[in-house]
């Protein structure tokens, strides 16, 4: 079934219409800002609430505060097709970022009610409260509470003013010790289906209004610490340093040639660079910097780092410095299931559409939700591939593609 052009244009211009109109409950008078358990996500939860409704959806709010609707299934005890992504927002952010995807989900929901079509299954629209973790610093929040993964530690987080989650909670009317009644079971849902703009500039490049996402990279992060002899910048000869700036502008290059002779997903950062002392005229004796490493593929993202290692010990080796390197952060890319990435593929074709596959360098609400149940997510072009910024955008037309893609899809998992 195909989503005729006259209804795609109508929905699409709700939804780009309702992403603007969530832009104006901000925190920042002069930017969107809408962080968790805030009075701003509250209004956002019922604005959102009032549109499901209109769709004809029931809704509610969940444990974490979460907003869900759901288009009922006349069999009570059908399973669910979850779509979403989420409503809260990092500082100064653009008004499509995750809100797109929640909102699409409300159109699709609004299209089959219209249509009267019939459902084998429910089919939710989930608006996650926190997945870009602007407040507390913890992300994917409300997507690793609905997988049973929210961590308890959690509620001890403080946010700029020293509010703990636990009693923001309470302020926002949850309780804290009730955040589990959030999880779902996975053997009651198809799937969970997430569109998001791609944030990146491979879409624009290929001059394609969609593309189906393979998978969710997986990260590691680190801080690498370079020491090596501080010392006057006046008095010490050149051959008598050990100077771990120079070291690190070396790895720094290194990393970047790695990470370019690999030809494919992996990308390696460094995005963070500090010198102590840092003064104009002393050699430092310490540098420190960050790691930012990122592939679907979690083998070669592994390889890619021990080529590192061994560049960053031949450094030393040469230069008489030492290295350390501190792990802070890790987790395994998230594949998308197979069956639907070939759904999504199919149906941009029946759509007459390029089916074109590519990797999300990005995290996202999907890879929390990937230990519950299938997964699957659909990119939507950014222009100049901005996000986390005022100027982000999207066409309209590509927004009607998205929409098409979904319908399908959906109609292809009801038949
Ligand atoms: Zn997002």
């Amino acid at each position: 079934m195909i989503l005729d052009s006259s209804l795609a244009d109508r929905h699409a211009k709700s939804a780009l219409d309702r992403s603007r109109e969530l832009g104006a409950i901000s925190e920042l008078p002069d930017g969107i800002l809408r962080q968790y358990l805030t009075s701003e996500h509250q209004r956002c939860n019922q604005t959102v609430d009032h549109w499901m409704q209109d769709a004809g959806m029931l809704t509610w709010q969940d444990a974490v505060g979460n907003q869900w609707g759901r288009l009922p299934s006349k069999k009570p005890d059908a399973p669910r097709l979850i779509l979403g992504s989420h409503l809260d927002t990092v500082p100064y952010a653009g008004h499509y970022d995750g809100i797109l995807g929640v909102l699409l989900g409300i159109e699709v929901a609004s299209i089959i009610n219209e249509q009267n079509l019939e459902l084998p299954f429910h089919l939710d629209v989930v608006g996650f409260c926190d997945e870009e973790g602007t407040r507390f610093g913890a992300t994917l929040i409300g997507s690793h509470a609905l997988a049973g993964n929210f961590n308890s530690d959690w509620l001890d987080m403080q946010d700029k003013d020293g509010v703990s989650m636990a009693q923001a909670m309470e302020d926002f009317g949850l309780d804290p010790n009730r955040v589990g009644d959030a999880s779902l079971k996975g053997e009651d849902i198809i799937g969970y289906w997430e569109v998001h703009i791609e944030q990146g500039p491979v879409l624009e490049a290929h001059d394609l209004s969609v593309g189906v996402v393979t998978a969710i990279a997986g990260a590691r992060r680190a801080k690498i610490v370079i020491k090596g002899q501080a010392g006057h910048s006046g008095t010490t000869p050149m051959n008598l340093r050990k100077d771990p700036m120079c070291g690190a502008a070396e790895l720094v290059t290194g990393i970047e040639e790695f990470a370019r002779n690999c030809n494919d997903d992996r990308v390696a950062t460094v995005g963070m660079i500090h010198s102590n002392p840092g003064a104009v005229n002393v050699i430092p004796g310490r540098v420190e910097m960050s790691l930012d490493v990122r592939s679907q593929n979690d083998d070669a993202r592994e390889e890619l780092i021990a080529m590192i290692e061994s560049h960053m010990n031949r450094i030393a080796f040469d230069r008489s410095l030492s290295f350390e390197m501190h792990w802070k952060y890790g987790i395994a890319a998230a594949h998308c299931a197979q069956k639907f990435h070939n759904l999504f593929r199919a149906a941009c074709v029946k759509n007459q559409m390029p089916a074109y596959s590519l990797p999300s360098g990005a995290g996202h609400d999907a890879m929390a939700i990937a230990p519950l149940c299938d997964m699957a997510m659909l990119f939507i072009r950014s222009p100049n591939g901005l996000s986390h910024h005022p100027a982000e955008a999207v066409y309209k037309s590509d927004v009607e593609d998205a929409l098409k893609v979904i319908f399908s899809s959906i109609n292809q998992v009801r038949a």
